[in-house]
């Protein structure tokens, strides 16, 4: 797997590519919640992936931390491509992997 800023830029620039500019917006793609972000992991004493700036989180306000499937927006089939985008440069979605925290995807496997 590349370096985890040269992925997430290819991540970023595929999507671009993709989806064009008007269709990120609408997607609420460009709506950043966090990278860098050295804490314990949440509900536990290990770090987060956040702390290791490997991890991103997209859009919360539509994928809060405990929805599942059924309510988070990044769920839906028009996100496909953009996992796709995500997975062929070796990151993982928590929310495709374990239905959870859907804003979250990062540089480490599960
Ligand atoms: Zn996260």
């Amino acid at each position: 797997m590349p370096r985890a800023h040269d992925s997430l830029r290819n991540i970023f620039a595929n999507t671009l590519q993709h989806f064009g500019l008007q269709r990120v917006q609408a997607l609420s793609l460009d709506q950043f919640g966090g990278c860098l972000n050295v804490r314990p992991r949440r509900g536990g004493s290990s770090y987060s992936v956040h702390a290791w700036g490997a991890a991103v989180d997209l859009d919360p306000v539509n994928n809060a931390l405990r929805w599942d499937r059924s309510r988070a927006a990044f769920a839906r089939a028009e996100y496909e491509p953009f996992w796709k985008i995500v997975e062929e440069q070796g990151w993982t979605s928590l929310g495709r992997q374990r239905d959870y925290d859907w804003m979250h995807f990062q540089a480490a496997s599960l």
